[in-house]
């Protein structure tokens, strides 16, 4: 439900949050210049809308809407059941506290550079990374814009392949950040293991085969850390839509979307791993308020594509890319998933380099571009 009141009634935003409380529902508000500003009531408001009459009525409320858009919190446009139009809510910036005291923000303009290991398979290897990344966030000044990421938790196709290293590989994680300060991102699967590994990543991830897994997607929502939730490979953008609507409909809003490519006839031919779906970076932008971000890597199956690939999403204007990655050639031997598109840390200094580029000098046209097209 989106309430519209008048600007510096806070006794009247007192009483909605109270009340909304008491359903377990939260508020974000978003104030405007001018003389009304806006609150979006976060979670499942059905039984909160029926107080819908007691609302229009406190001192200052303009107008309420029930939103029956089919994306309740995360929708941009919404309209009310009356057909009455509410303003274009602001893209929401994610943040991720870092130990170095700095945030990384997703979707505040600036690209975020997430890269480690597919997984953490020993320490040494997962230090060298991180300690690369660290090294490199500071050669371009963009340290508060890197995070690390690695699976201690693997799916696999094959139940015979190896799995990770689970809570082992965690400590692993923890160690890389206690050494560089870098916030890490690992993937969770299993909903009974969100508080245990929510309790030190910084950020969680759903992958792709659980994209559709609800009770999974609601226990992280519960949780309430940020989180990455990937694309499923078969799935429409709706669909992936909808399942961040299970994230936020817990009270989570902080949610990354991530486009990983999806399974199409032409991913058969062995040139790539998944089709990447580029339009739907753009989409997710103009549709949902969340940060939007890339992953060249499982897009591609291949180091020598990931390149290219970063550049084509930041065409599209991404939020942020997650690489996977690899400290030295020697290792590529005995890494045991996802070997062949573990990129080198040399060239991925080089991809960061680029992207600066690209954010400097072409970003701000094609941003006002769609800026443009939006209004219409
Ligand atoms: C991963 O990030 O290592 C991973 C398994 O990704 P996805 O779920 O997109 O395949
Ligand atoms: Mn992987």
């Amino acid at each position: 439900m989106i309430i519209e009141f008048e600007n510096g009634r806070q006794s009247t935003v007192d009483q909605i949050r109270d009340l909304a409380a008491r359903f377990g529902l939260t508020l974000e508000i978003t104030q405007r210049a001018g003389v009304y500003s806006t609150i979006h009531v976060i979670g499942d408001t059905r039984e909160f809308a029926t107080r819908e009459g007691y609302l229009r009525d406190l001192p200052g409320v303009r107008a309420t809407w029930r939103v029956t858009s089919d994306f309740k919190n995360i929708a941009r446009f919404v309209t009310g059941a009356d057909g009455g139009k509410a303003p274009r809510r602001p893209r929401r910036v994610v943040e991720v506290p870092g130990l170095d005291g700095k945030p990384r923000r997703f979707g505040a303009g600036q690209h975020i550079f997430i890269v480690g290991p597919d997984s953490p398979q020993t320490l040494e290897q997962t230090l060298a990374i991180a300690h690369a990344a660290r090294e490199i966030g500071e050669r371009f000044g963009v340290t508060d814009r890197m995070m690390l990421r690695g699976g201690a938790f693997k799916p696999r196709t094959r139940p015979t392949d190896w799995r990770g290293l689970g809570m082992k590989g965690i400590a692993m994680l923890d160690r890389a950040r206690e050494e560089t300060g870098l916030p890490y991102v690992t993937e969770v699967m299993d909903l009974n293991l969100v508080p245990e590994i929510g309790e030190h990543a910084d950020m969680l991830q759903i992958g792709t085969r659980n994209a559709q897994n609800f009770d999974l997607l609601e226990a992280v929502g519960r949780f309430g850390k940020p989180v990455i939730l990937k694309r499923g490979f078969g799935n429409e953008v709706n669909e992936w839509f909808h399942a961040a609507e299970y994230i936020a409909n817990q009270g989570d809003l902080d949610i990354v979307l991530c486009e990983r490519g999806v399974k199409t006839l032409f991913t058969k031919g062995g040139y790539c791993r998944n089709q990447p779906d580029l339009n739907a970076i753009t989409y997710a932008r103009s549709q949902t308020i969340l940060p939007v971000i890339f992953d060249p890597s499982h897009v591609t199956g291949d180091h020598r594509l990931v390149p290219e690939n970063v550049m084509a999403a930041c065409a599209h204007l991404v939020d942020g890319t997650i690489t996977e990655s690899l400290h030295d050639e020697a290792f590529r031997k005995e890494q045991l998933c996802d070997a062949g598109q573990a990129l080198l840390m040399d060239h991925y200094a080089s991809v960061v380099e680029a992207v600066l580029a690209f954010e400097a000098h072409v970003a701000p046209r094609l941003l006002a571009m769609q800026e443009a097209f939006e209004q219409r």
